[in-house]
């Protein structure tokens, strides 16, 4: 297609271009509308009265119009009025069409640069450009087809638009998954501490559990243990872990408990008793219990550890078969020191009279003194034997412990030999014990002969004395109230006493010293006498360092005194008693008749009741009765007390001696009414102290009532 290539001949526009003399017109004008042509963009020139100058063949093909209308001279209306009939602007009736027209003039007629997109009915899209010349000389429009590269521009738009709602959903996602995250990481965090807590609470309670828990697994390692058991073997709750279990319990205790292990993590459930030796050669013991642990599979992967520390269950009850041992033997003791005391008086009171009736037969002498001293030997063996069973006669009173031991560490440093030292340490305030001060002299004097026998080369004996409050804890080991008591120890370095010495110490008979003549009495009658005077002992003994043996007796108030008083011996006892009648009251005929002989040979008339009821009787019948001597227990209703009590209820200044063989554990001077008790078997000489002690409280001279 031929292109017409119009250009306006006006002033503004020559005066720009070579003259048309220099160069040929026509040549001209078809090089510039060659060189148009060669645009792949369509371009138009119109002029300032808006009438087409120039166009060139993409415009023509871009735009299809038609071809009356591609002329020099068309006016820009009559493309506008096309374009708008054709429905380039978006069609609608004639008036649509008209006022597209006009806004599309006006706007041309303003001669303004402009830039526009036209997207045509037929889908192509065209890129405008208007540049108006200088001096409205009229303008020249530019059209690109930017049809394929409107197409990229939406493709890559839709691709952007698409990739950021992807970017935006996956951010979203993302942000949702974060949000997920973090919430997870904060529900760990509470669980991980929510985990700490109750970890912490259930050490806490494993802890404050009165018992050995742990956890061993099937390396023999410890992979738990509470603060008692790591405590127990002298670790620490984190220290233990990880250990190897001979490693933690040492290689002695392992032998003992390596089987049981074994059994457990063989899948058996186990249980067990074990000592263990402390540091300081103290022993524990404790019983425990392992179970295994099983996988839901059936597999051990472990065993469970629970132990209690059994130490003080043992020695509570070892203290306690002690105690029963010693009252099973304690019984049994006084009973047959009992019915041998009376025999004792029997057979010792004949013979006293037949040495007496038969003084000048020295064959008669040479039998019965030997009875009478073995009978003697027996006595005394007897009383021991009683003070064992907590049923001697005792006289206690308040007494100066001080002043006790002083006295009896000069007889001891008489008495022992010199290679013992003698140390003495007294407590502040004074310790004033209730006591009975012969019987406790003894005890004393036994344990120090005890101590020189246990360092027979030599070392320290120390006495100490002084007040002790007993916690619940220890008075209740020695079945006393908690409270204050005299503290009297005799502590020896000697050789000590191993385990079942110990446990034997009191025992009458018990003696490790056979070949040297013991007759192990003494530790029994230690015991007997501070048990029957409301006290306790405490032994500690360990081998080759020595033994400490401590008494605990009631304190006294020193007011308590009076009752056991008597006063001193005075005169001749046949001097009140002379002429006087005396009741006598014994259920055995034969201690009976002893007595009666024994209190005849006082110039006195004896009258013989054979039980408490018919002394009771003949009291109330016959005033002239002086004094009255009798048994404590006999057949009856009636004991040597109640009889006592009944013959002061009406004869309040009536003398009355009691005789026993039998002390109850009241013993003593007996009871309310102070009256002195004679323990059987007594000699005459003995009688006659007690009847003579009675002197100051006879009111007239005997002589008279009789
Ligand atoms: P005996 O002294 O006649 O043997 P005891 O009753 O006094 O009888 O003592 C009984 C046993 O207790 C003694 O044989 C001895 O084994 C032991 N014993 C008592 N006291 C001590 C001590 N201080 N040191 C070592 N052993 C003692
Ligand atoms: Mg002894």
């Amino acid at each position: 297609m031929s292109l017409q290539t119009v250009f306006p001949s006006s002033p503004a526009a020559s005066a720009d271009i070579p003259q048309a003399g220099a160069v040929d017109d026509a040549l001209y004008r078809h090089m510039l509308g060659g060189a148009l042509d060669l645009f792949d963009q369509g371009v138009t020139v119109f002029d300032g009265g808006l009438r087409l100058i120039a166009w060139n063949r993409r415009f023509v093909e871009m735009l299809e119009f038609p071809a009356e209308l591609l002329c020099p001279g068309t006016s820009y209306e009559a493309f506008v009025r096309f374009n708008a009939e054709r429905g380039e602007y978006g069609g609608g009736g004639a008036e649509a069409v008209s006022a597209q027209i006009a806004e599309r003039m006006a706007a041309a007629r303003s001669f303004r640069a402009h830039h526009t997109r036209w997207l045509r009915p037929n889908g192509r899209v065209l890129e405008l450009r208007g540049q108006p010349m200088a001096g409205n000389a009229g303008f020249v429009t530019f059209y690109a087809d930017i049809t394929d590269q409107q197409h990229r521009q939406d493709e890559i738009e839709r691709h952007k638009a698409e990739l950021e709602a992807h970017i935006q959903r996956r951010t979203a996602e993302l942000t949702a998954t974060n949000a997920e995250l973090t919430a997870a990481i904060e529900k760990n965090r509470e669980i991980t501490v929510a985990l700490r807590y109750s970890e912490a609470r259930l050490r806490q309670i494993t802890d404050a559990i009165p018992a050995h828990i742990a956890y061993v697994d099937k390396a023999w390692a410890y992979r738990y243990a509470n603060r008692r058991y790591a405590e127990w073997f002298g670790w620490t709750s984190a220290t233990i872990v990880d250990q190897p279990i001979p490693t933690v319990i040492g290689a002695r205790l392992f032998d003992q408990v390596a089987e049981p292990v074994r059994r457990a993590l063989g899948g058996e459930e186990v249980s067990y008793e074990y000592t263990l030796t402390a540091a300081d050669g103290s022993e524990r013991h404790a019983r425990s219990t392992l179970v295994p642990d099983f996988s839901p599979a059936g597999d051990v992967l472990g065993c469970f550890v629970h132990g209690l520390d059994i130490t003080e269950q043992r020695r509570t009850q070892s203290a306690l078969a002690q105690a029963q041992k010693m009252e099973a033997i304690g019984q049994l003791t006084g009973g047959l020191a009992h019915d041998f005391n009376n025999m004792l008086t029997v057979v010792a009171g004949n013979l006293n009279e037949l040495r007496e009736a038969r003084a000048d037969d020295a064959v008669v002498g040479e039998y019965v003194e030997p009875a009478l001293l073995a009978a003697n030997r027996g006595a005394s063996l007897i009383r021991r034997l009683l003070a064992f069973a907590r049923q001697q006669p005792l006289s206690p009173r308040p007494v100066e412990v001080n002043e006790l031991v002083h006295g009896l560490t000069r007889l001891l440093r008489r008495s022992l030999p010199e290679n013992i030292t003698i140390l003495t340490a007294f407590g502040d305030p004074e310790p004033v014990a209730l006591v009975d001060p012969h019987q406790l002299e003894s005890a004393l004097l036994n344990l120090a002969l005890n101590a020189r026998d246990a360092m027979p080369n030599g070392g320290e004996l120390r006495i100490q004395a002084g007040i002790e409050t007993l916690a619940p804890a220890a008075a209740d080991d020695l079945e006393l109230a908690p409270g204050d008591y005299v503290q009297i120890s005799v502590t020896d370095s000697g050789e000590g006493m191993d385990g079942s010495t110990l446990t034997r110490v009191f025992e009458p008979f018990f003696t490790t010293k056979k070949a040297s003549g013991g007759t192990g009495l003494g530790m029994a009658m230690v015991y007997g006498f501070i048990k029957q005077s409301g006290g306790g002992v405490r032994i500690r003994s360990r081998q080759a360092c020595g033994t400490t043996v401590a008494l605990v007796l009631p304190c006294a108030e020193r007011s308590d005194g009076a009752a056991g008083e008597y006063c001193p011996a005075a005169g001749d006892p046949a001097g009140w008693l002379k002429g006087r009648v005396v009741l006598l009251v014994e259920d055995d005929p034969e201690v009976r008749r002893v007595v009666r002989k024994q209190l005849a040979a006082l110039d006195c008339a004896v009258l013989e009741a054979e039980n408490g009821e018919e002394a009771a009787d003949m009291l109330e019948s016959i005033p002239a009765v002086s004094l009255v001597v009798s048994d404590v227990v006999m057949h009856g209703s009636m004991d040597g007390h109640a009889l006592a009590r009944f013959a002061r209820s009406f004869r309040p200044d009536l003398p009355v001696i009691l005789m026993s063989g039998y002390t109850e554990a009241a013993g003593s001077i007996s009871d309310d009414l102070a009256l002195p008790i004679l323990a059987k078997p007594f000699t005459r000489e003995a009688l006659y102290a007690a009847v003579s002690r009675l002197a100051p409280f006879m009111q007239t001279g005997g002589e008279d009532a009789a």
